[in-house]
């Protein structure tokens, strides 16, 4: 069941030419500020504010999701760390940003909402072969994970 006032529900939020691939429970989409590289977002495809509104089940297999697509992101990026922030207090509908943490990180001791920084926004080219390397490994990941229902 979606909501018409979210803006998630409605497709407004995360930009649709930054979609990467559909997960089981989630949409991936890169994040549209890439200062931190490979910044992830995974939308639940339902309406839902709160863990504890979701089935057990639902529960599991999204803990399951982000788990997996992190493991794939840090592999990619060669993270030194992953955060996993689900907030929801600017828009409450569940989505997870899966955060890579890299070496070069410029405070790795902080959230990276409290690192001031100018977005960084890709080139149209470099966003579709950032997308493109993504999806290439994201296959593997459907047939290998509890993704595919
Ligand atoms: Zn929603």
């Amino acid at each position: 069941m979606n909501d018409s006032a979210c803006k998630a529900c409605v497709g407004a939020w995360p930009r649709s030419d930054h979609f990467i691939a559909d997960c089981r429970l989630t949409r991936a989409y890169l994040h549209e500020d890439q200062f931190f590289p490979g910044w992830t977002v995974l939308v639940l495809k339902r309406h839902a504010t709160e863990l504890f509104h979701l089935s057990r089940d639902e529960r599991s297999s999204l803990i399951e999701e982000v788990s997996v697509v992190a493991g794939v992101l840090a592999e990619e990026w060669r993270a030194v760390k992953i955060n996993y922030e689900l907030l929801g207090n600017q828009l409450p509908h569940i989505h997870w940003h899966l955060i890579p943490r890299l070496a070069q990180d410029p405070a790795p001791l902080e959230p990276v909402w409290r690192i001031t920084h100018e977005p960084t926004r890709l080139a149209p080219d470099t966003l579709t072969s950032r997308l493109e390397r993504l999806r290439k490994v994201w296959p593997g990941l459907m047939n290998h994970s509890p993704l595919r229902s």
